[in-house]
């Protein structure tokens, strides 16, 4: 799965407007570490961002939770079902074979959350026999009429309706992730808003759907019969065997999955959906999307092909599945989710074709695939072991970005990840394996994803690729089909490579925390360094690391390295070289997950950002150097960062050049370079980067070239052309030039529209405003709900009371916690309206994510104390 992202993704810069501040208020829990490190606001979506709230905050140890003792194991389901689209019911007859594991067994325990039961039955020789069961709205008890022993099948028919929307919550929150199964607009009464159903199984919501064992370390291969709308199609795991339309406007599919795999990977999806088809070599490939939407789904998932085809080949496993189709579907409760064959991902991903010109989902699309591998043929027998799940998914983002995008790229996400746990591991440091917790749902953090993957990453690096990826290799082979834990993947790693892995399993799986270095260097004898390394980490705490580290130094263009080892908590290391050091870097590849405290100056930053051949330690360098503010530095070092070779480092220059007025000043003999990374360079990013530079430093200068560039094919290109047309000192740009922009979808045209009816008090616009608003979700609408409580507060003439009431809605019924957020933010600039302030008061006691709550109550407590 990978993670609801609670921070949008868009580029803060492009936006001087009081949804800095809130963004800033939502980087509090997920985005703060990363505001200052991150180059690609879209790496954070993945995981850095932790929805749940941990709510275990006793003084107790949390209790162990056993991996599930199997006394049944359900072999094959037979699944028929209907949907009663009105009621949000779903009818289901299962088939069940089933067989003791080991031990003989009189009853057969089933979970089977807020079903109704018709008759439970055993089948016998094609006849129905009626079984006695007890039902506690959690499990089926089925009394067996004789005991079964090993190797004994048994075969259960039951008839039940389940209700998947029981017992999720009161309903005024209006979220919940835990039904398993949802109905989305099922009446069609939203308008724009298609009908569909979707489920979610992980962790143990399956079993609000079908009767199972609702655990990872079980596995079951499955026919299902789907009854459908003729004018819909279903997707599910496995192959589509037969359609047979029904006569009434129905139509029954049957998939069939003959391959075993764990319940929670069961999944359905029912809609009007546009299939974009694709192939890698036999293999066939789907991409559903809402109509209109395909060739932007042709787009956004076009990589899919390469990347099956390079993770075969660095895994030495073929793809293990019938087919792969990726589904987006709408209010989907996390990011993505790699249900076996039939991945689901998040309505973000919808984009038009122009719009996935800029996509940048490859990381989540690449995650979800390399679960079909670990996840999904090789499952985590408990959620303890989650990290044998997430970890892999979590590497695989950077095994793609390496390939595809670069090592710089994939080095920066990296950090960014690192960054991610860090944050969290400050908090709460947790043991990457963890046996007591009170929720399974806590486990999907960023120590599951972000240090898993970084452990890998540093076992790959201690073994070597070769070993690394054949004990990949030997692992799926040994595992394949089967439920695993941490050992396996050690003893395969050992076994291969011949090394005991134990220390690193310890320190790193099953110990807490990561180390934190202090770092000395003795540059007094330039040709024979001496090094001192004290870990520092609290060592009641956590373990003392057995580090591997890599040292580095330049000689002219020539990156030496030696590789020493840390193994005592304060060690010292002599450093010969023939020739003198004039700066020597530990872990300038940032590859080790550790914390390290050396100190260097200003000018030492400023040689490591011109000699480094690794992007990612100048990014680091020019990083330091701003949040110094080293001025004289940065004027050295900010005209090299237009024409560095890695564009996030282009990128994060242009956005320090933007950012403070002295740089204008100081270096405006760029402008010309800067304009001519606005037209040419290779990166939508660094362009739209370039031109907010521009927009504030001479915005009347490129008249010509914004009003050319406001029809870019490029939208963040466009967005920030048209912004800095907005931006003129003289209001030039006539009303009906911009006016032609309203039928823009895109939200980065429509906030550079919004701001210019603001800026210039353009009455009559709140239809406008009205409509762009009902069509934007997500990340778009985040960001234009500011300008649109601005409109109705400040525009005269408009209808203030239409704009509160929705946002209003959003406030009580958005499933989404920073558009919540949003909506209120925007509504404390209508406090002083009659009732306003009472109902903010009365929905903020009903929110149900805490953090939302505290911050809500912070703000009503601040603001009745005014009044
Ligand atoms: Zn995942």
């Amino acid at each position: 799965m990978t993670q609801k992202p609670l921070c949008p993704k868009i580029n803060l810069s492009t936006f001087n407007f009081s949804f800095l501040l809130l963004a800033l208020i939502l980087g509090l829990e997920g985005c703060k570490s990363t505001t200052r490190i991150v180059a690609d606001e879209n790496e954070v979506w993945d995981t850095l961002a932790v929805e749940e709230e941990d709510f275990w905050i006793g003084v107790d140890t949390p209790p162990y939770q056993p991996t599930a003792t199997r006394s049944i194991d359900v072999l094959h389901m037979d699944l028929d079902l209907r949907f009663d689209w009105k009621n949000q019911q779903v009818i289901g007859k299962a088939k069940l074979r089933l067989t003791p594991y080991f031990y003989p067994q009189k009853i057969v325990v089933l979970d089977a959350q807020d079903f109704e039961f018709g008759k439970v039955a055993r089948i016998q020789n094609g006849q129905l026999e009626a079984l006695s069961y007890r039902y506690d709205e959690q499990q089926i008890q089925i009394y067996l009429p004789e005991e079964a022993a090993v190797g004994d099948t048994v075969e259960l028919e039951v008839n039940y309706i389940a209700f998947p929307d029981r017992n999720t919550g009161d309903g005024s929150t209006a979220i919940t992730d835990t039904k398993g199964l949802y109905f989305i607009d099922p009446l069609d009464s939203i308008p724009a808003k298609p009908t569909m159903l979707w489920t979610q199984g992980e962790t143990q919501h399956s079993s609000k759907w079908f009767p199972t064992i609702d655990q990872p370390n079980e596995r079951l291969t499955h026919d299902i019969w789907l009854t459908v709308p003729d004018s819909m199609v279903s997707i599910s795991n496995g192959r589509l065997l037969e359609q047979e339309s029904l006569g009434n406007g129905l139509r029954k599919d049957h998939w069939k999955m003959d391959l075993p795999h764990a319940p929670y990977l069961v999944a359905i999806a029912v809609g009007d959906f546009a299939k974009v088809t694709a192939s890698h070599g036999d293999l066939s490939l789907g991409y559903y999307v809402e109509k209109g939407f395909e060739k932007g789904a042709a787009r956004v998932f076009e990589s899919t092909p390469q990347m099956i085809g390079y993770f075969e080949n660095t895994l030495g496993v073929p793809f293990p599945w019938q087919k792969y189709d990726q589904i987006i579907v709408r209010d989907f409760v996390s990011g993505a989710m790699e249900n076996t064959t039939a991945s689901i991902f998040m309505e973000e991903l919808l984009l038009d074709e122009r719009e996935a010109l800029d996509s940048e989902w490859d990381y989540i699309i690449a995650h979800e695939l390399f679960h079909q591998w670990f996840g999904d043929l090789v499952t985590a027998e408990s959620w303890s072991n989650l990290t044998l799940n997430e970890a892999f998914a979590n590497y695989s983002e950077y095994l793609w970005n390496a390939h595809r995008y670069g090592q710089d790229h994939a080095d920066l996400k990296l950090v960014v990840e690192k960054e991610g746990y860090f944050a969290e591991a400050e908090a709460e440091p947790k043991e990457l394996i963890r046996f007591n917790y009170a929720d399974a749902e806590d486990l999907f953090d960023a120590h599951s994803y972000n240090k898993g993957g970084l452990v890998l990453h540093m076992l790959r690096r201690q073994l070597g690729d070769a070993a690394f990826f054949k004990g990949l290799n030997l692992y799926l082979n040994q595992h394949a089909f089967q439920a695993v834990e941490a050992h396996d993947l050690r003893l395969a790693m050992e076994r291969v490579s011949g090394q005991d892995l134990n220390p690193f399993f310890n320190q790193w799986f099953f110990a807490k925390g990561h180390p934190e270095l202090a770092i000395e260097v003795d540059y007094s004898l330039p040709e024979n360094l001496l090094l001192r390394f004290s870990q520092v980490q609290d060592l009641n705490e956590f373990p003392i690391f057995q580090l591997p580290i890599t040292l580095s130094w330049y000689e002219g263009k020539i990156r030496k390295t030696k590789t020493v080892h840390l193994t005592q908590a304060e060690q010292e290391i002599a450093l010969e070289n023939g020739n003198p050091i004039s700066l020597i870097y530990v872990n300038e590849g940032q590859e080790i997950l550790m914390k390290g405290n050396q100190v260097l100056s200003n000018a030492q930053y400023l040689q490591q950002f011109k000699e480094s051949q690794l992007g990612v330690a100048r990014y680091a360098a020019l990083d330091s150097l701003v949040s110094r503010e080293a001025m004289e530095e940065l004027k050295e070092v900010l005209p090299m960062t237009l024409s560095d070779s890695f564009e996030a480092i282009r990128e994060r220059g242009l956005s320090v050049l933007q950012a403070d007025e002295q740089w204008k000043e100081d270096l405006d003999s760029l402008e010309e370079q800067v304009y001519r990374l606005a037209e040419e360079d290779p990166n939508n990013k660094v362009r739209a980067g370039a031109l907010e530079v521009l927009t504030e430093w001479n915005p009347s200068g490129y008249r010509g070239a914004f009003t050319r560039l406001a029809r870019d094919p490029s939208y963040l290109v466009a967005g920030a052309a048209l912004m800095g047309l907005v931006r003129l000192s003289d209001p030039v740009v006539d009303l009906s030039w911009m006016e032609a922009f309203e039928s823009e979808t895109n939200f980065r045209m429509s906030v550079g529209l919004a701001e210019y009816y603001l800026v210039n008090k353009v009455q009559g616009k709140g239809p406008w405003f009205e409509q762009t608003f009902s069509k934007l979700a997500g990340e778009g609408l985040y960001y234009f709900m500011g300008y649109y409580g601005s409109y109705f507060m400040e525009v005269e003439g408009s209808e203030k009371e239409r704009a509160i009431r929705r946002l209003f809605s959003v406030l009580e019924f958005n499933s989404k916690d920073y558009l919540r957020l949003g909506a209120f933010q925007t509504l404390l600039g209508f406090v002083m309206e009659a009732g306003v302030l009472d109902k903010m008061t009365a929905l903020a006691e009903k929110e149900k994510s805490e953090e939302l709550k505290s911050y809500y109550a912070y703000y009503l407590e601040m603001l009745k104390e005014e009044n």
